[in-house]
C-alpha cells in the first residue's frame, strides 16, 4: 500500500487547521447524503445539529466519533479523508464497503467546536459523563452505541503538545493509543484483545513513517469515560489520540498519520490478521510522558534582588479564538531549571540579560513578550525581525 498517494488521492482540502466547527463540515457531510444515510439524531446544548453519517453494508460494524472534545480538530480532518476514500470508487473502497458497515459522529460536541473548548456549552467534559450522561450530547452518542451496536468503537481525540515518547532519546508523542481498560485490575480479556490487536497493527505502520513517535496512554481505569465504559460493555475500543509532530502546530502532517493508522487498523482487521497474541507489542509501545514544553530558553540572566541568576524559562503556547479567528498566543509556562524537559524550540542565551515591561522576571502566565540582551527582542515568544 503506498499510503502517501493514497493520503493525497482523499485529502480533504477544505479542512485544514485547528479550528474546525460544525459550518466546516456541514458542506462535506451533505455532498455525502446522496442515499439518506447522514442524518440529524439530536441537538447539541445550544441547539446545534448532530450528525450521524453511515456507510457500508458488511458485517463488521464499526462506530467512530469524533470532537467530543471541541477543540480536538485533528482526528475529525482524518476521518474525512477516510470518508473521501470510502466514497471513491477504488477496489480499496470496495472491499472495505463490502465488508464493513460504519458508523460516524464526526463532531459529537459542536458547541465546543465553535467555542474552542474541550468542553460543552455547560462546561461538561462529555468524556467524564458516560455514566450520569447528563449532557444531550453524551446521551446521543450512548444512544447511537445502543442502537447500531457496534463490533469495534473508535475514540478519536486530540492530545497536548506536552506529551512525549521516551526511547533513547525523547521525542513528541504524535500519535497515540490506548486499548481502555475495563475494571480496576485493567485485565486483558478477549475484547481488549481485540482492541489491542488492532492498535499493534496501527503502530507498526506508523513506526515506518514516525519511528519512536507513538506512545501509549496509562490505562487507569474510569468507568465515567466512553471508552472504558464501552469496553466494559464488550465492544472493543480503540482510543487514538492525535499530537504533535515536529513543527506542525496545525496539525496537517499528524492527519495523515491517523489516517494511515485508520486505513491499516480496518484493512488488518478485515484480513483477520490479528488472531496471534500480540499483548507483548501493545505492551512494549513506549508510555506517554509529560515533558515538553513549546519553547525553552535556556541560561537567561535574571536580576532578582540585586542578585544575578542564570536560570531556564519555558513557554507555552494557548490556542485563544479572537475576532472568530484561532490565535496562538504565548505565555510563560515555567522556570527553573526544568530538568527532564524538553523544548520543541530550544535556544540557549548564553547568560545574557533577561528584561520585560514588567518586573524584568518571568512570571507564570505572563505574555510572552521580552528581551535577551542588549538587542534580540520577542515578540509572543519569538524573536522579532
Ligand atoms: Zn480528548
Amino acid at each position: 500500500m503506498n499510503y502517501e498517494e493514497l493520503y493525497r488521492q482523499n485529502f480533504e482540502t477544505n479542512l485544514k487547521g485547528r479550528y474546525i466547527t460544525l459550518n466546516d463540515i456541514e458542506p462535506l457531510l451533505l455532498q455525502f447524503n446522496y442515499d439518506n444515510n447522514v442524518q440529524i439524531i439530536g441537538k447539541s446544548v445550544l441547539g446545534k445539529p448532530i450528525y450521524k453519517y453511515e456507510i457500508g453494508t458488511g458485517k463488521t460494524r464499526v462506530l467512530l466519533w469524533s470532537q467530543m472534545h471541541g477543540n480536538e480538530s485533528t482526528t475529525t480532518k482524518a476521518l474525512f479523508d477516510f470518508l473521501n476514500l470510502l466514497n471513491g470508487n477504488s477496489d480499496l473502497a470496495k472491499t472495505l464497503l463490502s465488508d464493513f458497515t460504519f458508523c460516524c459522529l464526526p463532531m459529537v460536541n459542536p458547541d465546543g467546536a465553535l467555542l474552542y473548548t474541550r468542553e460543552n456549552a455547560n462546561n461538561i467534559d462529555l468524556n467524564r459523563d458516560a455514566q450520569d450522561l447528563s449532557q444531550p450530547e453524551s446521551k446521543l452518542l450512548r444512544s447511537t452505541f445502543d442502537n447500531f451496536k457496534p463490533d469495534f468503537c473508535y475514540n478519536l481525540h486530540d492530545q497536548r503538545t506536552i506529551y512525549g515518547v521516551e526511547t533513547d532519546s525523547v521525542k513528541p508523542a504524535t500519535v497515540s493509543f490506548l486499548a481502555p481498560a475495563f475494571n480496576d485490575n485493567r485485565d486483558i480479556n478477549k475484547v481488549r484483545t481485540k482492541a489491542i490487536q488492532v492498535i499493534v497493527s496501527m503502530n507498526k505502520i506508523l513506526q515506518e513513517f514516525i519511528p519512536n513517535q507513538v506512545g501509549r496512554f496509562d490505562d487507569t481505569f474510569n468507568i465515567n469515560c466512553v471508552g472504558d465504559t464501552f469496553q466494559y460493555f464488550n465492544v472493543p475500543t480503540i482510543l487514538i489520540e492525535a499530537g504533535h509532530f515536529q513543527g506542525d502546530y496545525d496539525r496537517e502532517v499528524t492527519r495523515k498519520f491517523v489516517f494511515i493508522a485508520l486505513v491499516e487498523g480496518f484493512i488488518k482487521i478485515n484480513e483477520n490478521d490479528i488472531v496471534s497474541n500480540k499483548i507483548e507489542d501493545y505492551m512494549k509501545i513506549p508510555h506517554n510522558k509529560i515533558c515538553f514544553y513549546d519553547f525553552i530558553y535556556k541560561n537567561i540572566k535574571i536580576n532578582y534582588d540585586n542578585n544575578k541568576i542564570i536560570t531556564n524559562f519555558a513557554l507555552q503556547f494557548k490556542e485563544e479564538i479572537i475576532d472568530d479567528k484561532l490565535i496562538f498566543n504565548v505565555y510563560t509556562a515555567d522556570l527553573g531549571d526544568l530538568k527532564g524537559f524538553f523544548g520543541h524550540f530550544e535556544l540557549d542565551v548564553e547568560e545574557d540579560l533577561y528584561q520585560d515591561s514588567h518586573i524584568n522576571v518571568p512570571k507564570l502566565e505572563q505574555k510572552a513578550d521580552f528581551s535577551i540582551g542588549n538587542s534580540i527582542k520577542f515578540v509572543n515568544g519569538l524573536i522579532k525581525n
